[in-house]
C-alpha cells in the first residue's frame, strides 16, 4: 500500500491539478468553516489503520471529512484577523522545501540554507527601511522573535548571569508597551520569567498610540523604586487597529535609560517596504531590534517572520550551546542559525522568501499593497459618508475599525447589535470578519490584505454588510 516513487510522481502531478482547482474555486467554500465543535473528531476513528491504505482512501477522507473543517485563508473573501497570505510562487517553493526536507541549524547542514537567508534577510532589511545595523534571521512566528528580544534583553543587563545562575540572581525586571500591545507581550513576559506583574501597560492617545510622556513618568518611578526598566516594546501597528507608536520619542526614552527597544511590526511591517509609509516607523534606527511577518501580508506562506537585531553578539551568546555532536570546522566564520533562536530544528524558510521576492519583484509587492491599501481607504469612505455606520479608529494602513450605529438604537444595545451582525456575517460563509473592542467598545476590523483580494469583493462584502445590518435593525 505504501506509495511507491513512481506512484508518488502520479499522485503528485493529480495533487497539484488539485491545488489549482481549490484556489480557482476557493470562493465557492463558506470563507469561515461551518462545522460544529467536535465535528471533525468524531468522524476520525479511535485507532490508526494497523495495514496501510490506499493513498486514494486517504485523499478522499481529506476532501470528505477534512475540508469542511477548513477556514479559507487564501480566500479573497477573507477579511478577518491579519492576513496569513500566500502566493502560487510561494507554494511552489514550499513544495521544493519539503522535498529537500533539509534541518537548517547551522550552517553544514545545509549551507545554501545559512546563506540564502543571510542574503534574503539582508533584501529585506533594506526594502523595508531599516539601517545596515541590523542583521536577520526567520524565525516561526513574532511571538518566539519577541521572546528571544527580551531573553537577550535581559542577557545584556544581567551580563549573562540569568543564564547562568536562574533569576534569583536578578533585580526586578520591567517591560513596558501600550495598553492595545498584542497579546504575545504578556505571553512572552510570562515565559521569560519576569511574571505578568511586571508588565506595565501604558495608556494610549486619541489614536490609541502609546503615550511616551506616561511611558517616561513610570519608568523613572520604577526606578526611584529599585526596580530595573528593560525593554520597551512599541507596535508599529497594533493587532486591534493597527495604531502606530511613535518610535522617535520611545527609543529617545530608551536611549537615556539604557532599555532595550523592541519594535513589534508584525503586520505592518510589510508596509514599510512602501516608501511614502515609512513615516509610521520614523525613529526605527533607534530599535534594538524589530520584528516582522513575510508570513502575515508578504505573500510568503506560514511560517516565516523576520527577525531583525542590531546586538548579534549578544543574541548568539544568549542562546548558544555547542555539545561535541554540534561541533564544526566552520564554527566562528558562518551563521550557524541554531544560536540565533529558540529551536535547534529548522526549516528552509529562505527559499520561499526567495522565490516571492524574485517572482513578484519589488514592484510587483508594491503595486499590490497598494491596491490593498487603496481598497481600505474606499470602504472607509464609504462608512464615513453612511450615516448608520461609524468609523471606530483612524485607518493607516489595510484595516477598517467600524461598527453599526443606526440612530434609533441606544448605545447600551450597540455591543449586542454587532455581535449579532458579525455572527450573522461569518455564519452566511460569504465573508469572514473578526471583532476587537476599541476603548471598550464592540467594533468590527475589516483587512483588506489577502494576496487575492479585488475591489469586487471588498464591494460585495460592503453591499452584504449593510443588507445584513439593515436586516438586524427591523427585527
Ligand atoms: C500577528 C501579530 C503578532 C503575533 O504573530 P505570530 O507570528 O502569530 O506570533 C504579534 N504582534 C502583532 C502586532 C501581530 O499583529
Amino acid at each position: 500500500m505504501e506509495l511507491n516513487l513512481e506512484e508518488f510522481r502520479a499522485k503528485a502531478h493529480e495533487l497539484v491539478d488539485w491545488m489549482a482547482d481549490y484556489l480557482s474555486n476557493i470562493e465557492k467554500h463558506p470563507v469561515r468553516s461551518q462545522v460544529k465543535p467536535g465535528e471533525i473528531f468524531k468522524q476520525l476513528p479511535d485507532m490508526p489503520p494497523q495495514q496501510g491504505e490506499p493513498f486514494d482512501d486517504i485523499f478522499t477522507d481529506f476532501q470528505e471529512k477534512i475540508l469542511p473543517g477548513i477556514t479559507h485563508w487564501q480566500s479573497p473573501n477573507f477579511f478577518a484577523y491579519f492576513p496569513a497570505n500566500s502566493s502560487y510562487a510561494s507554494l511552489l517553493a514550499e513544495m521544493i522545501t519539503a522535498t529537500l526536507g533539509t534541518q537548517c541549524m547551522i550552517w553544514e547542514t545545509s549551507p545554501a540554507a545559512a546563506e540564502l537567508e543571510e542574503k534574503t534577510m539582508h533584501w529585506l532589511r533594506d526594502l523595508i527601511g531599516l539601517p545596515p545595523s541590523f542583521e536577520g534571521v526567520i524565525q516561526d512566528t513574532a511571538s518566539t522573535a519577541t521572546l528571544c528580544a527580551l531573553l537577550t534583553a535581559r542577557e545584556v543587563k544581567s551580563e549573562f548571569r540569568v543564564n547562568q545562575q536562574g533569576l534569583q540572581s536578578a533585580p526586578c525586571y520591567r517591560v513596558y508597551c501600550s495598553t492595545e500591545t498584542h497579546s504575545s507581550i504578556e505571553k512572552d513576559v510570562k515565559i521569560a520569567g519576569f511574571g505578568k506583574e511586571n508588565l506595565v501597560k501604558i495608556e494610549t492617545d486619541e489614536k490609541l498610540a502609546l503615550r511616551p510622556d506616561l511611558l517616561q513618568k513610570v519608568i523613572e518611578a520604577d526606578k526611584a523604586a529599585g526596580l530595573v526598566p528593560l525593554c520597551v516594546v512599541a507596535a508599529t501597528g497594533t493587532t486591534s487597529t493597527t495604531a502606530m507608536d511613535p518610535l522617535k520619542a520611545i527609543g529617545e526614552i530608551c536611549q537615556k535609560h539604557g532599555i532595550w527597544f523592541h519594535v513589534d511590526a508584525a503586520s505592518a511591517g510589510t508596509a514599510m517596504m512602501l516608501p511614502e509609509e515609512r513615516h509610521w516607523q520614523a525613529g526605527v534606527s533607534l530599535a534594538d531590534s524589530y520584528v516582522f511577518n513575510p508570513h502575515k501580508w508578504m505573500f510568503t506562506n506560514f511560517d516565516c517572520t523576520a527577525y531583525f537585531v542590531k546586538n548579534t553578539e549578544a543574541l548568539v551568546r544568549t542562546f548558544t550551546i555547542l555539545p561535541e555532536y554540534l561541533k564544526t570546522k566552520n564554527q566562528g566564520q558562518v551563521n550557524d542559525y541554531r544560536d540565533w533562536g529558540i529551536p535547534l530544528g529548522r526549516r528552509f524558510r529562505a527559499l520561499k522568501l526567495w522565490f516571492v521576492i524574485r517572482n513578484m519583484g519589488v514592484e510587483g509587492m508594491q503595486a499590490k499593497l497598494r491596491h490593498h491599501m487603496a481598497m481600505a481607504k474606499w470602504l472607509e469612505h464609504q462608512i464615513v459618508q453612511h450615516p448608520d455606520f461609524e468609523l471606530m479608529a483612524p485607518r493607516t494602513l489595510n484595516l477598517v475599525c467600524f461598527r453599526y450605529h443606526p440612530r434609533n438604537v441606544p448605545a447600551n444595545q450597540l455591543e449586542a447589535l454587532n455581535m449579532q451582525l458579525i455572527q450573522t456575517l461569518n455564519d452566511s460563509g460569504k465573508l469572514y470578519l473578526t471583532q476587537t473592542k476599541v476603548r471598550g467598545a464592540v467594533t468590527l476590523r475589516l483587512v483588506t490584505g489577502q494576496t487575492y483580494v479585488e475591489q469586487r469583493h471588498v464591494e460585495a462584502a460592503w453591499k452584504y454588510i449593510q443588507k445584513v445590518a439593515s436586516t438586524l435593525s427591523a427585527v
